[in-house]
């Protein structure tokens, strides 16, 4: 995905130049959370450049949040109507589900193994190997977790057997941001954080998150078919490359008579 190895418009933007349209961005995560972490470019800087943020408004934000199940379509015509009321509260829900994105980032390149692509002590990476950072982090998400769960209600389900669920996002302008807040905490304590990946940026990978679901807990890459293929077709570039400028280089050194 993108990368300074796979620009964005390389994933099938249709018009070029043009980031891809955040309901057409591969879900790789293998949880909504963890999906959530994926919409901001991740990975090396291209050109200095800001990282694109697919999330760039509320809309967007409506758009996606159905599509990777965090509420459904009734919620989301709920949540449409209360943000066009009150337009302050829409961009306050979208500050909050950025938050908890970024938090949720830090946490989890804290969390997992460094060979499995988590934070290292790299100078380069202030924040991303810093446990006062996660800390913090954890610290934010836990406030958003509670405020969520202040407005949560216990209902009773009648079916066979009976069940009490506990729903988040009773309040149309805060739903989405509750359910975020939900996802985070779930993905935390609930995945298998050894099975959690970042595709490989060293390697040419686009640093997105994901869960490794494969059975020998093998997967490397957040999709094969883009940033795997892209790393390998670079790599062969760059032996091709070598191979042809090593003979030229060894014919014009000084050394090469002897
Ligand atoms: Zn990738």
């Amino acid at each position: 995905m993108p990368s300074s190895a796979t620009p964005i418009n390389a994933l099938g933007g249709s018009v070029p130049g043009m980031p891809l349209d955040v309901c057409r961005l591969p879900l790789v995560g293998g949880h909504p959370a963890l999906d959530l972490v994926n919409t901001l470019e991740r990975g090396a800087p291209i050109d200095g450049d800001p990282p694109h943020d697919f999330l760039s408004d509320t809309s967007a934000l409506l758009r996606w949040t159905p599509r990777v199940g965090l509420i459904n379509d009734a919620e989301a015509d709920r949540v449409g109507q209360a943000w066009r009321d009150d337009p302050a509260a829409a961009h306050a829900g979208l500050a909050a589900v950025r938050d908890i994105r970024e938090q949720l980032h830090l946490v989890m390149l804290a969390a997992i193994h460094p060979a499995d692509g988590g934070a290292t002590d790299d100078p380069g990476s202030p924040t991303e190997g810093d446990p006062i950072a996660a800390g913090a982090a954890l610290v934010g998400l836990h406030e958003r977790w509670s405020g969520a769960a202040a407005r949560a209600t216990l209902v009773l389900d009648r079916g066979d057997p009976p069940q009490i669920r506990l729903t988040y996002g009773t309040v149309p302008a805060l739903l989405i941001p509750d359910r975020a807040a939900e996802a985070a905490l779930d993905v935390l304590r609930t995945a298998d954080l050894t099975r959690v990946r970042r595709c490989p940026v060293a390697e040419g990978g686009c640093g997105w998150l994901f869960l490794d679901q494969s059975r020998n807990g093998s997967r490397r890459w957040c999709r094969m078919a883009d940033c795997g293929t892209t790393a390998k077709a670079r790599r062969l570039t760059e032996r091709r490359r070598a191979a042809r400028t090593a003979p030229s280089a060894r014919a014009g050194s000084p050394d090469s008579g002897l």
